[in-house]
Parts: structure tokens; sequence; C-alpha cells
């Protein structure tokens, strides 16, 4: 059984399964509603529902507040629909953006490498070809888990293209049952699903403006992703990737990084380690502090490009916007999970 869903304010109407969420339908057919978690937590992909009636699935209180609920808004990443139905969705025109609908891909555990004490990469072989834009990510279905979880794709798109083979480095969280199954218990053959690609952190080609990455933790793998693959199209704009971590122990793929900057004279890589830095000899703070110090608290003429922890995020904004850089400007991943949920969302920044 199906039920037909009117998407303004494009006009489209889809075809939606029993049980299939509305982001999931619109995605597969080549329709793009903004989204970032894909599973109730963040609040991006709220819509309006205009006619019929949905259910809201497992979507977050604090995500979908019960006012929001009275007024007919509901999250497409959670919402089915329980009669043929009309939403009005909040959806930009992005001339960088390519239509790749969703797939789904049957993978295999092909490596794990311990990259630091609290992240781990992970190869999947994948069962056929994926087509992506650098920097969007994919959903992984656990075992015994409910929902899936997000992870970007690290590696590029000519890697991935050449060995069949997509890279996730997934940061271990506190009492998160997702990232201690692929900490723990995953192993190499295990077989998992995945769907994607997802999302609209990619690189805004036409802009043609030097670009800063700015990354925290397990948020280098968006960025790592965005850089190879720019640098491997001979993209001769400068890149700056100012590169956070806790401490030296961390702080993984800076030997590649540091390779890349000595062979791209257009690219530079400035480590910062926020805690123990003790025998390093790069910048001693935050992000978005080296950020600040690396160009003199002035960014104009840049875009920013984002990825990482929550807190992180918002630091940069506001640094960034103190440095003469508008929202337009702007792109940013947040790596939110479940416990971020329940927090405020950025003030500074309406797509945050
Ligand atoms: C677009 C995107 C891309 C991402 N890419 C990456 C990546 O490349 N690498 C990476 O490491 N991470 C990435 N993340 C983050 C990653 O998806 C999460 O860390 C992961 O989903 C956490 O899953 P989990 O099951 O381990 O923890 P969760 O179930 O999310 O739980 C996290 C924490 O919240 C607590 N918690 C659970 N439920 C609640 C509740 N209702 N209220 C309060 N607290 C609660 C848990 O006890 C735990 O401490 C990405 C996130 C997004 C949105």
């Amino acid at each position: 059984m199906s039920q037909q869903l009117t998407i303004e304010p494009l006009g489209a109407t889809i075809e939606v399964e029993d049980g299939q969420t509305i982001l999931d339908a619109a995605l597969r057919q080549g329709i793009y509603i903004p989204h970032a978690c894909g599973h109730g937590l963040c609040g991006t992909c709220k819509v309006q529902v205009t006619e019929g009636e949905v259910d809201h699935g497992v979507a977050n209180p604090f995500a979908l507040m019960d006012f929001e609920r009275d007024e007919g808004k509901t999250l497409a990443c959670c919402a089915t629909l329980v009669s043929d139905a009309g939403i009005e969705a909040d959806i930009d025109e992005d001339p960088d953006a390519r239509i790749i609908p969703i797939t789904d891909f049957d993978t295999t555990v092909s490596r794990i490498e311990t990259l630091t004490p609290t992240i781990k990469a992970i190869w999947l072989k994948l069962d056929k070809a994926i087509d992506f834009q650098a920097g969007q990510y994919v959903q992984i279905s656990l075992p015994g888990i409910e929902g899936d979880r997000p992870f970007s794709i690290a590696n590029s798109p000519e890697e991935i293209s050449r060995t069949g083979e997509l890279e996730i480095n997934v940061r271990i969280i506190p009492g998160g049952a997702g990232t201690a199954y692929l900490h723990e218990t995953l192993k190499v053959g295990d077989k998992l699903h995945v769907t994607g690609p997802y999302g609209r952190f990619f690189v805004r080609t036409s802009l043609n403006a030097p670009m800063i990455f700015m990354a925290g933790g397990s948020g280098l793998s968006s960025p790592r992703s965005m850089i190879l693959d720019l640098l491997a199209d001979g993209c001769t704009l400068p890149i700056t990737l100012i590169y956070g971590q806790r401490n030296k122990a961390e702080l993984y793929y800076d030997d590649e990084f540091k390779a890349l900057a000595a062979k791209h004279s257009n690219f530079t890589y400035v480590p910062a380690l926020s805690e123990d830095a003790a025998g390093f000899d790069g910048f001693k703070g935050f992000v978005h502090e080296a950020a600040q110090n690396h160009f003199n608290g002035d960014f104009s003429g840049h875009k920013a490009y984002l990825c990482g922890p929550p807190a992180m995020i918002e630091a940069c904004l506001g640094t960034l916007m103190q440095g003469r850089l508008y929202e337009r400007d702007i792109y940013a991943e947040k790596f939110i999970t479940a416990a971020d949920a329940s927090k405020p969302r950025s003030a500074l920044f309406k797509r945050v």
C-alpha cells in the first residue's frame, strides 16, 4: 500500500509506501528536503503539513515540540503518512547541489584500524558503485540497535571508485549504543546495510572563493574527503584546514595533511591542541582560536566549511561572524547525538 504526498513549493507529487518516512520517499525520488541527523534528533527536516494526516514516529520532543505538533509541523525523517497528504518544505535552490537519489548498499567490513584512543577507521566494501558529493554522509543500520546512525564519508570519491571501499571514522560516544557497537563488536567480514548519500555539506565550487575548513574530533571526515577531492581535481584556490583535537594522541591523519601541505602550495594545514599540548609545536587552543590567530581575525572573502561537535560549531560561528563572514558564507555539518537533541539550537545561524 502507498499514499500520495504533494510537496510544495515544488508542486511535486510522490508515492510514499506504508511505513516509509517522508524524507526517505522524497530523497529516493530525487527530491531534496533539508535534513541532518536522519532520526528525529536535530529538527533540520521540519516541514509544515498542509493537508492529510501523518504519524510523527520517533521525533524527539525537543526537536519537535508539542506546540509545533499542534501547529501541524512534523519531522520528515521520522514522519509516515496515515492518509494522502501535502507538506510545505523549506527547499532552497543550490546551483552546486547534484540530484543523487539515495540508494541501498550491502556492505562488508573489509578493514578496521584504530586511529586514536577514541576514533576508529572502518572500511566498508560496497556491493556497487556509489555516487556522492565529497562531504556527504551515509546512514548505517546496526544489528539490534533502533534507528540508523549517520557517519560522514571520510575518503575521496576517486579513492572509493578505485577501491570500492567507503571509509568512515567513528568516535566512540560514552553511553552511545551505536558507536559502542562499531568500536567493540564489529569485526572484519561483518555485513552492514548502508543508505546514502545524504546531506548538503559539500564544496560550493561555483562561488570560486578561498576556502577555510574547520574541523574538530572525528569531524575531520567530511573536510578530508572534500580537500582530497579538491586537490585531486587541480583546485588552485587557497584552501586552509584548521583542525582541532584535545591532545597529540588524538591528532590523526596529521602526517597526511602535512604531506599534502608540502606538495600543494595552495593548501595550508593548521593543527591545534586544546588540552595537553606538551611537545607540540603547533597552535595551543581551540579551533576557533586557531582560526582567529591564523587569519588575524579577518576572514573576509572566504567561504567557511565547519564540521564537528555542536559546541565547536557554535564557537566557530561566533568567531567567523565577528571576523566579517555572513551566514551566506558559512556551511556547517553538526555531529549531533541523542544527548545534544535536548539542547537549544544555534541562535546565530538558521541552518545549524
Ligand atoms: C550528519 C552527521 C554526520 C556524522 N558523521 C560522523 C562521523 O563521521 N564520525 C563520527 O564519529 N560521528 C559522526 N556523527 C555523529 C554520530 O552520528 C553519533 O555520534 C552517533 O550517531 C551516536 O550514536 P550512539 O548510538 O553511539 O549514541 P546515541 O544513541 O546518539 O547517544 C549518545 C549519548 O546520548 C545519550 N542519550 C541517549 N538518548 C538520550 C536522550 N533521550 N536524552 C539525553 N541523552 C540521551 C546516550 O546515553 C549517550 O551518552 C555524525 C552525525 C551527523 C548528524
